[in-house]
């Protein structure tokens, strides 16, 4: 361990080393895949060179693109790309051109010495760590507009303005630096998997992307990173927006949404949260939808601050 952060040292000193070998027991060959060696890159074209000569071996790729602040919902993504592909791929970039409010940018929770030492004992195999310039080497790359229809219109899209012109420029960028056989996302962000569902479909890529189910805290809370931003006490009180979640679902169909969603915000409020949606929706496409006689191929979406937090959460329906 103490290598390991020696390793790191260097590299968050902004020093010229661009691959770092994470060294545990064994010695690393950046030419033979060995869970017991995670490579860090943070320029593209070493990444893309690395990753090529792994594609020229017919290894396939699986991508995790995130934040940082990591968790074990992020770490099941790992988990799921290490069985479906032979090398993961992580990023981690807190991508500022998508938060629309600078106080929550300002306060998006980092730490990346532990990140890297969870990914490494989770067994991915690249994590790549760009800087800003890196991703967004130029003005022109900064400055596309994405049509995503209604998606960017309601929910998220409604009360984060550009949100997801963000996540597509970032998206866009990751993806063709990565160029991976498989994308990895989590259906707490369930608007932004369509999303870059769309995306993907635009830039026609061949990139299968799957969307992996949400991982809670023991009281039903979604992970998150922001979470790390609560108190024990608020944590607790958190997890009412899952346990509201599920009240409404095993009511559909019985009561209507509406009173129920009217029962549910008034009940959230006098809890201390600031309620900004809570909807019934396709799933299939996030058309809202008032009510549902049947509950099925519907999810039903919220979003609320607790302390200034905002945390989202999902339920799915299926058929
Ligand atoms: P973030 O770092 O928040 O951008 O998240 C990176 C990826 O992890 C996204 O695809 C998220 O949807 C996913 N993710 C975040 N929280 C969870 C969770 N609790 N369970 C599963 N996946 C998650």
């Amino acid at each position: 361990m103490r290598i390991v952060k020696l390793a790191l040292t260097v590299f968050l000193a902004g020093g010229e080393v661009t691959i770092i070998f994470l060294l545990i027991d064994v010695e690393s060959n950046v030419e033979r895949y060995s869970n017991a060696v995670m490579i860090i890159f943070k320029r593209s074209k070493d990444l893309r060179s690395h990753i090529n000569k792994a594609r020229h071996q017919g290894l396939s790729t699986g991508f995790v693109p995130t934040m940082g602040a990591l968790h074990k919902g992020h770490l099941s993504l790992i988990a799921k790309s290490k069985k479906d592909a032979d090398i993961t791929i992580c990023s981690i970039f807190v991508n500022a051109v998508q938060f629309n409010n600078k106080e929550d940018f300002d306060k998006y929770p980092s730490s990346i010495e532990n990140d890297i030492l969870l990914l490494e004992e989770s067994g991915c195999d690249i994590l790549f760590i760009p800087t800003a310039n890196e991703v967004y080497p130029d003005a022109a790359s900064k400055n596309k507009h994405y049509e995503l229809g209604h998606l960017e219109k309601i929910l998220e899209g409604e009360f984060r303005p550009g949100h997801f012109q963000g996540v597509c420029l970032v998206v866009e960028r990751l993806l063709n630096i990565v160029e991976p056989d498989y994308l990895f996302l989590g259906q707490k962000d369930y608007q932004q998997c369509l999303v870059i569902k769309s995306l993907v479909k635009q830039m026609d890529k061949k990139v299968k992307v799957f969307v992996c189910p949400i991982l809670r805290e023991k009281n039903g809370l979604a992970m998150s990173s922001r979470n790390l931003r609560l108190n024990e006490e608020q944590k607790q009180i958190a997890a009412a927006l899952y346990k509201t979640l599920m009240c409404i679902k095993e009511n559909l169909g019985i009561r209507n949404f509406p009173q129920l969603k009217t029962e549910a915000i008034n009940k959230l409020e006098k809890k201390g949260f600031k309620v900004d949606y809570l909807e019934l929706a396709k799933s299939k496409n996030l058309t809202i939808i008032d009510d549902i006689d049947k509950p099925k191929g519907v999810i039903i979406l919220t979003a609320a601050f607790l302390n200034n937090v905002r945390l989202i959460d999902n339920i799915l329906i299926k058929d």
